[in-house]
């Protein structure tokens, strides 16, 4: 891929990006003296930067979307050929990619019904909340109004899903935050010693009732719904313990609180099944979604529930609590499910579950042979092709690593031309996991290529 920008090119345009790009999750310092990274070009696995260097990206664009690879021009195409169709209008008119996408979808997500298309993952999250919100005030004359959330646990970035945000180190700067959201307890088994009174049998029940002794504390008539990722992301990379879901499942219907399933990363095949809640047998009323959605081919994102949700809110329709007077601008976009159509028919066809798990378990064989390697390998955890690999300073205490040595090794993996990833900055604990979400379509040779490099980096980092 030599040559993509002639000299004089990439020049101007990184001094464009230095002159008037704010990067995201980006601290702005270091551009003084060196050039920020401008991806061009992409194929399957593999993405190339200005200088022409390739890369295998073990993170599907970064944060765990480009589910289906890079490079799809069926998925181009069908999008092309609807924005010359029609491409937009929003509010309350539907539109044919919109229907059929949502009867494709729904159909993988037994008990849900009724889809409601926005942007992004945050905005699914605040769709969820108004309407649990809706609820409250409609069934409980507003009393049931409390929305619980979990330590580490990330659903978005606006004030409203941020007052919903288990990463302190995201919240810090941002209060004060919307009222009526309380957290709950992690459920990570590795760190459960750092929890007063965790047991070292049946932990996932234990983690579970930790959330019951909230609501108890809380009162139950005042928590009107749980919000809760499948697998823990951003946070560390936590599949739930054993015995979790179902106990979790048991207390929402004891109290009477709607299950909230932020699907965000997980939904459309990133844990082996089309949805990560689908791993434990449990019954959603709300799951919301977006990365996977479309791989990135376009912006879209969904929230769906029940019937039983659904028809609450079409009683008397002079009522206007049986409104949900509610938009999205950019929900009205035709390529958001365009691009989701053909995008899950690309998961179905190549058969890409399969390859998840398949390809999952490989990694995670290798994530255990790199414990075994190095000391500094914590615990390795995961579900499908999204694993976690927490380096601590020591083994026996678990001192998490230090940041900035868990950057060096993803510096290293960079330099070699593998992009990884690692959990959130600068609290101790939550920013020391290492992170792979390789695109569904990862072949034995790509997981290996990655965690040769890990390898090769503890090695080079850590001696
Ligand atoms: N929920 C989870 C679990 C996420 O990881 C993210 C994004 N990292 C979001 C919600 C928010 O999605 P978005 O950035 O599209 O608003």
């Amino acid at each position: 891929m030599d040559g993509i920008f002639n000299e004089n090119d990439i020049s101007r345009i990184v001094a464009a990006d230095k002159a008037h790009i704010w990067h995201h999750l980006s601290q702005h310092k270091p551009y003084e003296t060196s050039d920020p990274r401008i991806f061009v070009e992409g194929r399957g696995m593999r993405i190339w930067d200005q200088k022409g260097k390739e890369h295998l990206d073990a993170v599907s664009g970064g944060v765990w979307t480009v589910n289906v690879g890079y490079g799809r021009e069926r998925i181009a195409n069908a999008v092309r050929d609807q924005l010359i169709k029609l491409n937009y209008f929003a509010g309350s008119a539907g539109s044919i990619p919109g229907a059929r996408f949502a009867e494709r979808i729904i159909q993988k997500m037994p008990g849900l019904t009724r889809l409601y298309y926005c942007n992004s993952g945050s905005e699914a999250n605040e769709k969820a909340f108004k309407m649990i919100r809706q609820i409250a005030h409609k069934r409980y004359g507003g009393k049931k109004y409390k929305i619980l959330y979990r330590d580490r646990d990330y659903h978005g970035t606006t004030i409203g899903t941020l007052s919903a945000g288990g990463q302190d180190e995201r919240n810090a700067q941002y209060g004060p935050f919307a009222p009526g959201f309380v957290r709950v307890p992690h459920c990570l088994e590795y760190r459960a010693r750092e929890q007063d009174g965790a047991p070292t049998e049946n932990y996932g029940q234990w983690a579970a009732d930790q959330i019951e002794a909230v609501i108890l504390r809380e009162g139950p008539d005042t928590v009107g719904a749980l919000c809760l990722e499948p697998v823990t992301a951003g946070g560390g990379v936590i599949p739930p313990p054993q015995g979790y879901w179902e106990r979790v499942q048991e207390i929402c219907r004891k109290y009477d609180i709607l299950l909230h399933i932020d699907e965000v990363v997980c939904g459309v095949g990133r844990t082996g099944t089309w949805f990560g809640y689908q791993h434990y047998g449990v019954q959603p009323d709300f799951v919301t979604m977006a990365k996977g959605v479309a791989s990135g081919y376009a912006a879209i994102a969904c929230m769906v529930t029940t019937e039983e949700v659904f028809d609450m809110f079409k009683d008397d329709a002079s009522d206007p609590l049986n409104y949900f007077r509610d938009v999205s601008t950019f929900g009205g976009c035709t390529a958001g499910p365009v691009a989701a159509l053909e995008n899950l028919a690309i998961i179905e066809e190549e058969n890409l579950l399969d390859n998840t798990n398949a390809m999952g378990a490989r990694l995670m064989d290798n994530l255990h042979d790199l414990m075994e390697r190095h000391k500094v390998v914590g615990d390795v955890r995961g579900k499908g092709l999204f694993c976690g690999a927490e380096l601590v300073a020591d083994r026996t205490t678990r001192e998490p690593m230090a940041e900035a040595r868990v950057a060096e090794v993803v510096a290293d993996c960079m330099a070699q031309g593998v992009i990884i990833g690692m959990t959130n900055r600068s609290l101790p604990g939550y920013n020391n996991t290492l992170c792979f979400s390789p695109a569904l379509i990862a072949t034995k040779d790509d997981i290996d290529t990655i965690t040769d490099a890990v390898d090769g980096a503890l090695g080079r980092v850590f001696g």
